[in-house]
């Protein structure tokens, strides 16, 4: 047995029976990142001698790797940007805090798109991460470091931001399971802000129930972060089932579009029968509005990204010009910025500074949030009705590096069915349901606001009655 093929609880249970140390643990790591991420290239940054600061905390000795937009104290945090190249910050995010205290052992930083902006990792500035289970395709993004990091079994699980997909899509491109709590489950303090009304942190793990554990750990109001919610954190590990039986599963027509790949769809049409047969009911449900849900997506998340990208000026880190490259203030500002930012958050910026502008506010902006109403009123009318919605997570499996990359409207449309529960807010996870021409495929489960304790019970069914999480890429 490899160690490094463990999932949570294994190596939880390798550890506390004493079959290896904490030492040992972290070397295999270690020696499978030196071995292996020069063709994944998964890691921005790879810690040196790292270690736990307490081994006989809940997760004491677990080796994670945290996507590079979560704040580091003392190591690099760059949100793949050469504007923040450089940049290591003084302070943990309350995440990171949060699992330093439990104990984990930090491996380091893992790729995503530039400021979490893309769906391939494709627009990060530093490397271009592959597929674990495709050298020649993406792993989906933005946090494709996270996901392909555990696919690869280069860390036991990682943490992640999902703003319109980004877990659950490269989740779903990697073979791994990827949760997107509810909006304000999880403190932001300390993470590299992209859409402020969208924005949440997660994990992406081996199973449903290590993300369980995770979860535990990490949610919670916390003081730092005003939209951090009060709803009681629960023993979501504890509440983990073994059939659906009694609750009702509402199956999105919507979701079944033109643009959906048959083989995706297969997968996911048999994971649905797979629900059933543990005893769910199955119901059609329409989610009317989610046609709109993409445009709606990208004039509210490229406005806040517009407001939220403004604090970057290039001065103290990143490639800052020098006072005798330019004539005053303004200039450096200009010249750091065009210098620092990649295209796609050059695009981003002004797609949302013309979307915010006097005259056509009300257009785009307002319009938008409008449309969003409708989209959250879908899910309310919906989940009146039903336990949960299960859907595809993406409409293809992993496309090939540069397939998209000078295309943003196709790139924009991998987020046809994950950007609706972003804009509602609630809670999703994305679960291995098989495999479209040896390429994986996930399982979208959606459940109401805060609800994670149903999502979670529910999608551990599914995997406990399923092999597909257990399938590993060869490398
Ligand atoms: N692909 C989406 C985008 O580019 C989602 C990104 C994210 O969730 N951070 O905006």
């Amino acid at each position: 047995m490899e160690i490094t093929s463990l999932n949570l609880v294994g190596t939880k249970k390798l550890l506390s029976d004493k079959k290896a140390s904490e030492s040992e643990v972290v070397a295999a790591y270690s020696k499978r990142i030196s071995e292996i991420d020069s063709k994944i290239e998964s890691f921005l940054f790879v810690a040196e001698n790292p270690k736990s600061e307490n081994l006989a905390g809940e997760l004491g000795g677990i080796p994670i790797a945290h996507k590079d937009v979560f704040d580091t104290d003392g190591m690099p945090t760059t949100a793949a940007s050469k504007i923040l190249e450089n940049y290591i910050p003084p302070f943990d995010a309350t995440s990171v805090a949060k699992l330093k205290v439990a104990g984990v052992v930090n491996l380091g930083k893992t790729n995503t798109d530039e400021f979490t902006m893309g769906a391939s990792t494709e627009t990060s500035a530093f490397k271009k991460t592959k597929n674990p289970w495709d050298l020649s395709r993406v792993p989906g993004g933005s946090s494709g470091g996270s996901a392909a990091a555990v696919a690869a079994d280069l860390c036991v699980f990682a943490t992640a931001t999902d703003t319109g997909g980004s877990i659950r899509q490269p989740a779903s491109f990697c073979g791994v399971t990827g949760l997107k709590p509810t909006y304000g489950r999880i403190s932001r303090y300390g993470v590299i802000s992209m859409a402020s009304s969208l924005d949440t942190i997660g994990v992406i793990s081996k199973t449903v129930t290590d993300a369980a554990i995770a979860l535990e750990i990490l949610a919670g109001q916390d003081s730092k972060d005003a939209t951090s919610g009060s709803a009681p954190v629960e023993k979501y590990s504890e509440n983990l089932r073994t059939d659906l039986k009694g609750l009702r599963i509402g199956i999105p027509k919507e979701y079944f579009i033109e643009g959906l790949d048959s083989g995706v769809e297969k997968i996911v049409r048999e994971g649905i029968t797979q629900l059933k047969k543990l005893g769910a009911e199955i119901v059609e449900i329409s989610l009317p509005h989610t046609e709109f849900a993409v445009p709606t997506y990208y004039v509210v998340a490229s406005s806040e990204i517009s407001a939220n990208m403004a604090r970057f000026d290039g001065i103290r880190y990143g490639p800052t010009v020098a006072n005798s490259e330019v004539e005053n203030l303004v200039e450096m500002y200009f010249e750091n910025r065009t210098r620092g930012f990649g295209d796609e958050v050059k695009r981003r910026i002004m797609l949302g500074t013309f979307a915010l502008s006097a005259g056509y506010a009300d257009k785009f902006y307002k319009k938008a949030l409008q449309v969003r109403t409708l989209i959250k009123k879908d899910f309310d009318d919906a989940f009146a009705k039903i336990d949960l919605i299960a859907a595809p997570t993406a409409p293809t499996t992993a496309f090939k590096l540069g397939e998209k990359i000078d295309d943003p409207v196709q790139m924009y449309l991998a987020d046809i069915f994950t950007a609706p529960a972003s804009l509602a807010g609630v809670p999703a996870i994305s679960i291995p349901a098989g495999f479209s021409e040896n390429l994986p495929v996930g399982l979208q489960l959606i459940a109401n606001q805060w609800e994670e304790s149903k999502l979670l019970a529910a999608a551990q069914a599914f995997q406990n009655s399923t092999d597909f999480h257990l399938q590993k890429p060869k490398i």
